[in-house]
């Protein structure tokens, strides 16, 4: 069939990879890799799929590169290296709204339709849609396909979606979505090669990067997740608050006399593990530290998933099992036994040595939840659905 492009584009950097498909069955990995620091020195790497590096490169601010020239240089190298074989761009796109859940071809519409939505998710939505509509300008044949953040969640039962709110604004769409969906999706589908139909029973998936949430999953279908309207509730983040208590907003706006630009900037980029260490948002730097309050955030950040993975627990009915993805989730063995220490009553037991060696079950064997360690692949998992789409279109 040819190489597809996986795009993840956010306000500073763009991750991106390529993969070949054939006409049946996952496609492989090619490469993959990023451009950080877009609007002041940009970097690129790219990696192969071993993780070998294979080019780099840095502008500097007089180069004056943009998204834009940036995707331009960088679909010239994927052209350079695979000729006419690149048949396709899948994108992360954060949020579908209520009607978006599979993905979808772009077109003018729905464009215009996912706009919409960005004052849903300010900090993704609209550096998606701008990477959607640079490839479409740069290289308006190649087809695009959406993947939706919250499609996952679609099919949740109505009362975990809703929010306690005048019915009239839950039926203009302020409810609970959820995110990560892609990621969750991914761990689904691992669980179910792993674990056959039963894809781990009752499943929490605990994704803990920059951005970070919990879904209850039972037998691979999300029916409860932390974060809601928006990407800024549940757990604590790198810069996002997670749940806050809407009245601590309200006096923000009331007693602090803030615009709704200055709460929002503050919700979004001065909270959680960098607003209550004061010193960094990065899990690694926390870790390093013996300063007094990057324990705190550290222990926040603990307390918050132990506690929301107890809420979660109540909405699956019990829990056979738990899964660490995503940068800390997948990296920090400490992180991963504070929390496996908490959730000690609920059947947790963590083998010390396997959690710090990071096996894929890092659970005793008296364990009563099995405790899992996957990578997640969101890359793959659009790649997966993008093939997919343009095997189904192009089926006589
Ligand atoms: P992500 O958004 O999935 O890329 O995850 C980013 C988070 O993972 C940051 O807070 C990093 O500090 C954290 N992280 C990555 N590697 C490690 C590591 N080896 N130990 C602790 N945290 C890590």
């Amino acid at each position: 069939m040819g190489e597809i492009l996986c795009l993840n584009a956010g306000s500073s950097s763009l991750k991106f990879a390529l993969f070949r498909a054939d006409a049946g069955g996952e496609p492989t990995p090619l490469a993959a890799g990023k451009i950080e620091n877009i609007g002041l020195a940009p970097h690129l790497i790219v990696r192969d799929a071993g993780g070998g590096a294979i080019t780099e490169q840095r502008w500097t601010k007089d180069d004056k590169a943009t998204h834009e020239t940036l995707l331009e240089d960088l679909l010239g190298r994927i052209e350079t290296s695979v000729g006419e074989d690149l048949v396709g761009v899948g994108h992360r796109v954060v949020h579908g709204g209520p009607d978006r859940f599979a993905p979808a071809r772009v077109d003018d519409a729905l464009l215009a339709e996912l706009d919409g939505l960005c004052p849903l998710a300010p900090l993704h939505q609209p550096h998606n849609l701008a990477a959607v509509r640079a490839v479409a300008r740069l290289r308006p044949a190649l087809p695009q396909i959406a993947c939706f953040d919250t499609g996952f969640h679609h099919g949740q039962p109505a009362v975990a979606t809703r929010l306690a709110l005048p019915r009239a604004l839950t039926t203009e769409g302020v409810r609970r979505y959820g995110f990560h969906g892609i990621s969750y999706e991914y761990i689904a589908r691992r669980l179910r090669e792993l674990d056959g139909p039963a894809t781990g029973g009752r499943t929490i998936a605990a994704h803990l990067g920059n951005g970070a949430s919990l879904c209850a999953m039972d037998k691979g279908r999300s029916i409860d997740t932390t974060m809601g309207f928006t990407a800024l509730d549940g757990l604590v983040m790198g810069t996002r608050c997670g749940t806050l208590d809407p009245g601590a907003v309200l006096y923000l706006f009331q007693e602090k006399g803030m615009t709704p630009e200055q709460v929002e900037h503050l919700l979004y980029n001065e909270s959680g593990l960098l607003g209550v260490s004061g010193i960094s948002s990065d899990m690694r730097a926390l870790l390093a530290s013996d300063d007094e309050r990057a324990g705190e955030a550290i222990d926040l950040f603990v307390w918050q998933i132990a506690r929301q993975t107890g809420a979660l627990a109540a909405s699956l009915g019990g829990l056979d099992s738990f899964v660490f993805t995503a940068g800390i989730g997948e990296n920090a063995p400490e992180v991963r036994a504070r929390v496996a220490a908490r959730l000690g009553w609920l059947g947790v037991e963590i083998d010390e040595e396997a959690n710090r060696r990071g096996e894929p079950v890092i659970s005793t064997t008296s364990s009563r939840i099995v405790v899992r360690l996957i990578p997640t692949d969101e890359e793959r998992m659009i790649a997966i659905h993008t093939a997919d789409l343009l095997r189904e279109e192009t089926k006589p």
